[in-house]
């Protein structure tokens, strides 16, 4: 356990960092919207395991959310958020610090620099969110910047925002390490989202049929079924149980282009949107085909 400081501007933040910085600390990046939970949580305690000291940016970003979208009703749940980091195991009881800007912090007045993302940041959530990756891009491009940050860490829950960081830090020649880190779930299989605070009861136990149909795909590769229509097909039935879900989109992609594939014969990684009661939820896994048979020939 350790109290993490609260930093609410930039040039404080930076103040500290840079002491750190000095002598040698590697620092550690975890940006979040805040309403912590425990998939958040074991991305910190990875940064804590990693590294000296432990940025937490809690910022719900205004600029990736559509005008249609929930940025005002967004969970905001600051001092919970800080007594969870409070009670976190910290053996070594590294600093964490905590950055809260304000939307005037981070976009003044006669803002006007975007980081505006292709190919990863097109397909699915980038047709389905217009400017949602341009927003996600920009702030964390300026988390990067303002921190000096040596590795952020991000969840695979959140697949294809993942890729999209990783192909402008590369694309862009950025130095930081990205990490992922594995999706938690709820024991039925649910992914932890902030979001899922929107569902009701009922709304929430329709939710599983997310993981279900993620575990359907995992079997049927494990069967030798290969053909995603084949997949989809039944996907949409098992998500679909209910006339209140909604299915956005299942695509199975290329990991690393995200560009769609017809035959799993190689990683695919399986992305889905569905609505369930109205609440937007994505979940995804990679698929791993079985090696090729040994061709007993070739021995
Ligand atoms: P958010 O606050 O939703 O923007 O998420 C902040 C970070 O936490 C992102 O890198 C997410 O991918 C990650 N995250 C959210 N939910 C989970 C989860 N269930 N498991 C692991 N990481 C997660």
């Amino acid at each position: 356990m350790s109290v993490p400081t609260l930093f609410h501007e930039i040039s404080k933040l930076r103040m500290a960092l840079g002491e750190l910085q000095e002598s040698g600390n590697i620092l550690g990046l975890v940006p979040t919207m805040g309403a912590l939970h425990a998939g958040h949580l074991s991305l910190i305690s990875t940064a804590l395991e990693q590294c000296d000291a432990v940025i937490v940016s809690i910022f719900v970003n205004p600029t990736q959310f559509g005008p249609s979208e929930d940025y005002s009703k967004y969970p905001r749940t600051l001092s919970e958020d800080l007594a969870q980091l409070e009670n976190l195991p910290n053996k070594n009881h590294k600093p964490i610090y905590v950055f809260t800007p304000s939307p005037e912090e981070m976009y003044p007045l006669h803002y006007g620099t975007w980081v505006v993302p292709e190919v990863a940041a097109s397909p699915l959530e980038g047709s389905c969110r217009p400017g949602h990756f341009r927003g996600v891009d920009t702030v964390v491009l300026k988390l990067f910047n303002i921190t000096h940050a040596d590795i952020a860490y991000f969840g695979q829950k959140d697949f294809q925002q993942v890729q999209v960081i990783r192909q402008m830090v590369r694309d862009l020649n950025h130095t930081i390490r990205i990490i992922t880190c594995p999706t938690v779930r709820e024991p039925s299989g649910l992914a932890l989202s902030s979001r899922n605070r929107y569902l009701s009861a009922e709304a929430r136990d329709r939710a599983q049929v997310l993981y279900k149909s993620l575990v359907f795909a995992q079997e049927c590769v494990k069967k030798g079924i290969y053909q995603v229509d084949l997949i989809q097909e039944k996907m949409h039935s098992i998500l679909e149980c209910h006339p209140e879900n909604q299915v956005e989109y299942i695509a199975f992609t290329d990991p690393d282009t995200l560009k769609e594939v017809t035959e799993i014969t190689g990683p695919t990684a399986v992305l889905l949107a569905v609505r369930v009661s109205g609440t937007r939820l994505i979940d995804n896994c990679i698929l791993e085909p079985a090696p090729l048979a040994e061709e007993p020939w070739k021995n």
